[in-house]
């Protein structure tokens, strides 16, 4: 019997979490934009991604800051210089000419996925347009078969950086030397599909030791903070625009089906507060993407750096990706940014975010 039947005979009603409410979970500080501070790997051409759609809308990606821009296309502007102000850092940007997309350049695969480092919990999304995204796809797959002799060998870092589990790995004949040195090579390769990082990270120390409201107590754990990471991470996907309602999006994320106690809103799985309105998420855990494994690097690297035990690999790592950070922590009078997901109405929120 489904689960809707069900609650159609007992009259038990969704949760508050799965009809989409949400407490005050963490308040993002995002950084500020800075023109030539540039998050994407090389452009091929510079020009503007125009849709051939009978909308007349294109998009337009300003490089110098990563951020999308909903433009009017005008036929005869085609092959033309073309003017645009920008979504993400608001300065007026020309292009010299307007170039035709070959995919669907409305259309965007996220991947997201989380990790902890010590007191940190984090969350990263990688973003690639439509064709980039296939074509990522099967060069990663060549490219890892290719370094490791082994047919659909991936590379977690959880299990390849750790003797005990490495075993069991397709890295099971290589040193932690070469598995970095594999690891970058499949960050340098994703980054000619011109790859976006966006990394959330929710410092465990500012919030609270338990579960606010919770009685008993419970502690609050790394997992209670992926969906503030999450949130962190959501928060720079719409500055760059990628919440628009003109572009669509396939976001696939690892699925977290653990139930958590959560502050306002009683047991929820964790996977149904990584979500977010034109942002809905598709929890996956077989046969996940390999797109998966460079966000999951990325995040790796990412954590020893906020644990200061980053070496010369990882920053090597940062350096290709580039991702885009955004802090998250549990400031409830702080006033400033308060980003919250999903809807906040109709439930008294714990610690308003206002
Ligand atoms: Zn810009």
């Amino acid at each position: 019997m489904s689960k809707k039947l069900q609650h159609e005979k007992t009259g038990k009603r969704d949760t508050l979490a799965k009809r989409g409410f949400q407490p005050y979970l963490g308040t993002v500080q995002t950084p500020p934009r800075q023109v030539g501070d540039v998050p994407f790997g090389p452009e091929p051409g510079s020009g503007l991604d125009m849709t051939p759609d009978p909308n007349n809308k294109g998009i337009v990606r300003h490089k110098d800051c990563g951020a999308y821009t909903v433009v009017k296309r005008i036929a005869e502007q085609e092959g033309k210089p073309h003017e645009f102000v920008c979504f993400g850092c608001k300065q007026t940007v020309r292009h010299e000419r307007i170039l035709q997309y070959p995919g669907n350049p409305n259309h965007f695969e996220l991947f997201g996925d989380e990790s902890t480092a010590g007191p940190f919990s984090l969350y990263g999304i990688l973003i690639l347009k439509d064709v980039e995204a296939r074509e990522a796809e099967a060069a990663l797959s060549e490219f890892l078969e290719g370094a490791t002799g082994i047919e659909g060998a991936r590379l977690h870092c959880k299990e390849v950086f750790h003797e005990s589990s490495r075993a069991n790995t397709a890295f099971k004949d290589f040193t932690k030397e070469e598995i970095w040195e594999i690891a970058e090579q499949l960050i340098v390769k994703t980054r000619d599909f011109m790859p976006s990082y966006k990394i959330g990270a929710a410092h465990r120390n500012t919030y609270p030791q338990f579960v606010p409201g919770s009685n008993p107590q419970q502690k609050l754990t790394a997992e209670h903070l992926y969906p503030p990471a999450f949130m962190g991470a959501v928060a720079l996907l719409k500055e760059d625009g990628l919440s628009h309602k003109d572009f669509s999006r396939r976001f696939r994320i690892d699925a977290q089906k653990n139930k958590l106690e959560f502050w306002g809103m009683g047991r929820a799985q964790v996977q149904t507060l990584l979500n977010e309105v034109n942002l809905k998420t598709e929890p996956v855990s077989v046969d996940k993407p390999i797109l998966f494994d460079a966000i999951d690097i990325v995040l790796y690297a990412y954590g020893h750096l906020l644990l200061d035990k980053a070496e010369s690999q990882e920053k090597k790592i940062l350096e290709i990706a580039k991702p885009v950070v955004a802090q998250v922590t549990w400031r409830p009078d702080d006033e400033k940014r308060p980003y919250s997901i999903g809807k906040t109405e109709g439930i008294p929120a714990l610690y308003p975010a206002t």
